[in-house]
């Protein structure tokens, strides 16, 4: 169904609901994204306003990128707010609404993209829309950044934009970005997850050779595939050693003090255990993610082997899906401990690598006034949850604005009932808003832009 531009809200306004549901209705699936659209629409309802440089740039026509200055009051340095404008396919999926109609049912905003991110677009753009009416102005100068091709290695987005145009991130000392659907589900527990530190994508090919020849005979000694099987259960059984870093320890730490009793116990053994025993005495999915946190993982995903049933094949890969904990951790010291597990004699190929954030150019400590900021103003919204400095798996593009110096935080507020699904429900169907959180996440975000330091 063709929406018509006529259907959409003429202006912004103080309600983040009618822009969240114009976001979605915009069509930016990545590939091929298509984000012009969305530039065009924000562009005609920023223009009114005298006050704001406007820039649109890309590396491509059709893939622009919004840059917006807010003037600010002078009070603080100036703030990055960055959301990617583009979303994943729903190809494959079985929705119980259309994606890209932005129904509103049942107080949920139903969509590709409501929360991954153009909710938190409609988020950001609001509270700046909410101080301006009101007659106020954020305490420094707001950045906001408007990205394409987050979905796909940010090429033509903010990859593109940090190298070429660093000018226009000048003086940002912190960023707010999405949360990459960092989220825990434990004990009940309300958690507001604030985005300290991210891994990062380390993805090889394994290779092995050896004898291959007729299917028809007993096969020979060191054939490949055998070798495959040794690899995998090698790979599969065992954990990287541990590497406990200040974003993980901070996170386990409050985490423990926040749980009761027996599960407290359980994290605070993670944290400290030196003898780095699995985890003991918490639900399965909660104990891999938080082991995760301690060290580098890799997962065998594809493998290849032959294509003919009555050859043995000469050669067998696995395709290895690595993630390095953030900070000084290096490539060669991950390619070392997969080496110890499998041996020497293995072809590695390196397939991506992602950008190691050089933490030495951050002057500031990641949790400082900024941070507790974050978590008070978070605490006193919704006394009954807890703010919870996480590291993520996910790389989002926070890593590209790393890069100039800038401190990011993936903070997308959003007051959502203890096990709800809806963090889980990124990059697959049925991806919804509740517009209760919608309001939550833009009512935080206008009282930190108002007052931040
Ligand atoms: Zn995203």
């Amino acid at each position: 169904m063709a929406w018509e531009i006529d259907a959409m809200s003429e202006r912004l306004t103080t309600d983040p609901l009618p822009l969240l549901r114009d976001l979605i209705r915009i069509d930016t699936t990545n590939p091929p994204g298509n984000e012009r659209a969305c530039v065009e629409y924000l562009t005609a309802r920023l223009a009114p306003r005298e006050d704001l440089a406007v820039t649109v740039l890309g590396r491509v026509p059709d893939r622009p990128n919004l840059v917006v200055r807010f003037p600010g009051r002078g009070l603080a340095p100036p703030l990055l707010l960055h959301g990617h404008s583009d979303v994943v396919p729903v190809t494959g999926q079985q929705w119980q609404h259309p994606p890209f109609a932005a129904e509103l049912i049942d107080g949920e905003v139903w969509g590709r993209g409501a929360v991954d991110m153009k909710g938190g677009l409609a988020m950001m753009l609001t509270a700046l829309t909410r101080l301006h009416e009101s007659g106020q102005r954020p305490a420094g100068d707001v950045v906001l950044a408007v990205v394409a091709d987050e979905e796909h290695g940010s090429i033509n987005g903010a990859r593109w934009l940090t190298a070429e145009h660093p000018e226009l991130f000048t003086g940002i000392r912190y960023g707010i970005g999405e949360e990459g659907g960092a989220g825990l589900d434990l004990a009940g527990l309300r958690i507001h997850p604030v985005v300290v530190a991210e891994k990062r994508a380390c993805w090889f090919r394994a290779t092995v050779r050896g004898p291959g020849g007729h299917a028809s005979r007993l096969s020979p000694p060191g054939a490949p595939v055998g070798r495959l099987g040794t690899l995998l259960t090698r790979l599969t059984g065992t954990r990287l050693p541990r590497h406990l870093g200040p974003a993980a320890e901070r996170m386990l730490t409050e985490l423990a003090d926040a749980l009761p009793p027996p599960l407290a116990t359980a994290v605070r053994t993670l944290r400290d255990d030196p003898a780095d025993a699995p985890a003991g005495g918490l639900p399965q999915a909660a104990a891999l993610q938080l082991d995760s946190v301690l060290r580098n993982t890799v997962n065998p995903t594809v493998i290849r082997a032959g294509d003919k049933i009555n050859v043995v094949p000469a050669e067998a890969s696995v395709e290895l899906d690595g993630r390095i904990l953030p900070g000084e951790h290096t490539r060669e010291e991950f390619e070392a401990e997969i080496r110890s597990l499998i041996g020497s004699d293995v072809e590695m190929q390196l397939l991506v690598e992602g950008l190691a954030v050089r933490q030495h150019r951050i002057a500031e400590p990641m949790f400082g006034g900024f941070y507790e900021q974050i978590a008070d103003l978070t605490r006193k919204a919704d006394p009954g949850a807890v703010p919870l400095p996480m590291m993520t798996p996910a790389a989002t593009d926070a890593g590209f604005f790393a890069q100039l110096g800038i401190r990011c935080y993936g903070w997308l507020p959003m007051k959502l009932p203890a096990g709800a699904e809806h963090r889980t429900l990124l990059h697959t169907a049925d991806e919804r808003m509740p517009v209760e959180a919608l309001e939550f996440g833009t009512s935080l975000l206008t009282e930190l832009l108002r007052d931040y330091r």
